[in-house]
């Protein structure tokens, strides 16, 4: 059995649905699933609309342009007069109308939030099930809310692998004979069977857990670069692709905040020794990127660009010097408070950290630690992190800017600084 994953670019028109189509058909041999996620930038207008009705705002304009939005797609891929697929659309809307009209700030925003915004990869694969069947290619519609179970947390569900697995493998096998499986990423059910979401952009994620739980040959993430760039190329004019890269060079370049690939998504395919490819939808023939097991020597170095960074300094002003008391005191509200750190520096009287900007979280860092330190902090600021550096890539990225902290180790060159 084989995993594609199609993101939203991948679907967000009929040419796109289409051309993901053609992609399937040319691998009709190959038992698939395939997991999809919600049509172009509809999450971000389905969190639109959920913020304007806690806002208590009319959101009569914002619902139908969801509406008119997939019921173009509709009409463009020929498929208006699916009985089925109507009756299922008004259904998912009526749900989205109800819960809106339903909620009540004491059921928690982030609840709400998976009520509302999980409908998109719903709605999505929905219209593409009855595409591929009016293409006649057989295929089984799968409720990844049905089979991917978490914990309660919200927006940033926890995976019960035991369960999820358990449950994917029986209803995979099931579902498979009657054709290829078309399933949702991101969304899962908590054990009362509310909808629960795996994080933005979790749909790769999901992609891996569909995988290892029926051990799959591979997965295939299709996306709109050709593969893995050593650096986006939204950001940087000159990119090299890597034809393979060893699962742990991917990995740490997800936690540098290469966006490319889920986080998440390297650790359970290496697990399990699944190769991921990630290959371009626009040009399927091509071979992309090849993710497995493997050495190789003199990777092409890694520029990953972070924005929106924020540097606190905590000093200390009584001529002692930073120790083991100070580190853990910071640490301890670092935790607290669920922050991560993107990279940390101490010199004799002081301890430095850089993090995503958060002004409440770090207003909240400054108030617990104000009494103990003098507390410093520049927001706004950009990181990059050149992986497998070498001289001549830290001279072209440090050209015409402000650093304010510098780092290197024997494989990382960091360096935070003001454009
Ligand atoms: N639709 C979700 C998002 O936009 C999940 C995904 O696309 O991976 O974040």
């Amino acid at each position: 059995m084989k995993v594609f994953k199609f993101g939203g670019a991948s679907v967000k028109d009929a040419g796109s649905v289409r051309n993901m189509c053609e992609i399937i058909k040319t691998h009709r041999a190959d038992e698939l699933i395939v997991v999809v996620s919600a049509m172009g930038k509809m999450t971000n207008a389905l969190e639109q609309l959920l913020s304007l009705t806690m806002e208590e705002k009319e959101v009569s304009t914002e619902l139908s342009e969801i509406k008119d939005f997939h019921q173009t797609i509709i009409n463009d891929l020929g498929i208006s007069s699916d009985e089925v697929l109507k009756k299922d659309l008004t259904d998912v809307f009526e749900q989205l109308e109800n819960g809106l009209n339903e909620f009540s700030s004491s059921m928690g925003y982030d609840y709400m939030y998976d009520q509302t915004v999980s409908l998109g990869e719903i709605l999505s694969t929905k219209i593409i099930a009855a595409y591929l069947n009016s293409l006649s290619i057989a295929t089984a519609w799968l409720d990844a809310r049905k089979v991917v179970k978490t914990d309660d947390l919200h927006r940033q569900a926890k995976v019960d692998w035991g369960a999820s697995q358990a449950m994917i493998k029986a209803q995979v096998n099931r579902s498979i004979e009657e054709g290829l499986v078309l399933t949702q990423g991101f969304i899962g059910s908590n054990s009362d069977f509310k909808s629960t979401t795996l994080g933005r952009e979790g749909s790769d994620f999901s992609a891996a857990i569909f995988a290892t739980s029926v051990s799959a040959e591979s997965v295939t993430i299709w996306k709109d670069v050709p593969g893995v760039l050593n650096a986006d190329p939204k950001k940087f004019e000159k990119t090299t692709l890597y034809e393979k890269l060893p699962y742990k060079e991917a990995a740490e370049m997800t936690y540098y905040g290469a966006s490319v690939i889920h986080p998440k998504t390297i650790k359970p395919l290496a697990q399990k020794g699944i190769p991921l490819y990630v290959r371009s939808f626009q040009s399927p023939e091509d071979q992309g990127t090849t993710i497995e097991e493997s050495i190789i020597p003199n990777l092409a170095p890694a520029i990953i660009h972070k924005d929106k960074q924020t540097v606190i300094s905590f000093k200390i002003s009584d001529f002692s010097f930073i120790n083991e008391h100070h580190i853990h005191l910071i640490f301890e509200h670092i935790k607290r408070l669920n922050l991560t750190i993107n990279l940390m520096q101490n010199s004799a009287i002081s301890f430095t950290i850089c993090m995503d900007d958060n002004p409440k979280k770090r207003e909240q860092l400054r108030t617990a630690l104000m009494d103990e330190f003098l507390i410093y902090y520049n927001e706004g600021l950009e990181m990059i992190t050149i992986k497998n550096y070498n001289q001549e890539a830290i001279n072209e990225h440090m050209k015409d800017k402000q650093i304010i902290i510098e780092q290197r180790s024997r494989n990382n060159f960091q360096m935070v600084f003001r454009k």
